[in-house]
């Protein structure tokens, strides 16, 4: 399959690149063959389609690096309100009522619209994480997914009861899966959802299976209050 898109403007990924204006760009199959101006193309390139770069630019794909795909579905549910309140009272009780089919869908949602604006790598954490991993494999973006080892419920966000082991499938069914464009961390919600030795045991598994951990970290004034309170005190 040949493709031709014909005098598009083009941002490349150098910053010492120039910003080139009103080329050609020639794709073979996945890959771009050649750019050049339409008066230095090969007369050997025939494409099989032809699509106008006027007033678009190409550039290298953006990269999202913290999502939760699926809570598309949850946008407009509460979006005015303080994180800790948005979270606990508004967010949670609807998170304990998703399915995987809710969360397969909501992804495939989330990563639709991404793609729609240029978005091609992302880092997502979420619940039902097998759901979302096969919601967004054939999607062609790369994906960092993490799962939390700790199970989620409504009222306190996470179980003290680890599926920790879940983790462990998880990482194996799908690291370096989608020809290597999944690959899989560990989701640490946060140090308030998380406690010490929670926070610990996570590091421990990440090492374990070679990859990394994904937590979100200082979000509020509130957060860097409560942690440097609780974690300070508990160094001392
Ligand atoms: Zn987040």
């Amino acid at each position: 399959m040949k493709i031709l898109i014909e005098g598009i403007d083009i941002l490349t990924a150098d910053p010492e690149a120039e910003y080139i204006k009103n080329e050609d760009i020639g794709i073979i199959d996945d890959r771009i063959a050649f750019i050049a101006p339409a008066s230095q193309r090969s007369g050997d390139f025939v494409p099989d389609r032809r699509i106008s770069g006027k007033n678009m630019l190409a550039m290298p794909g953006m990269v999202n690096a913290h999502t939760h795909c699926a809570m598309t579905l949850m946008r407009n549910a509460a979006d005015d309100l303080p994180l800790h309140k948005w979270l606990f009272d508004k967010i949670f009780p609807i998170e304990d009522k998703l399915t995987d089919e809710a969360v397969y869908w909501g992804t495939r949602l989330g990563a639709a619209e991404m793609i729609k604006s240029g978005t091609t790598a992302i880092a997502d954490m979420y619940l039902h994480m097998e759901a979302a991993a096969r919601g967004i494999a054939d999607t062609g973006m790369r994906v960092n997914m993490s799962k939390s080892p700790l199970e989620f419920h409504s009222e306190g966000g996470f179980r003290a009861e680890d599926v920790f082991d879940d983790c462990r499938v998880f990482f194996n069914d799908w690291n370096g899966k989608s020809d290597g464009r999944i690959k899989v961390y560990i989701e640490v919600h946060s140090t308030y959802l998380f406690d010490r030795p929670s926070l610990i045991r996570a590091s421990e598994l990440a090492n374990e299976l070679g990859t990394g951990i994904h937590i979100h970290l200082l979000e509020t004034a509130r957060e860097r209050e409560d942690s440097f309170e609780k974690h300070i005190k508990l160094s001392v």
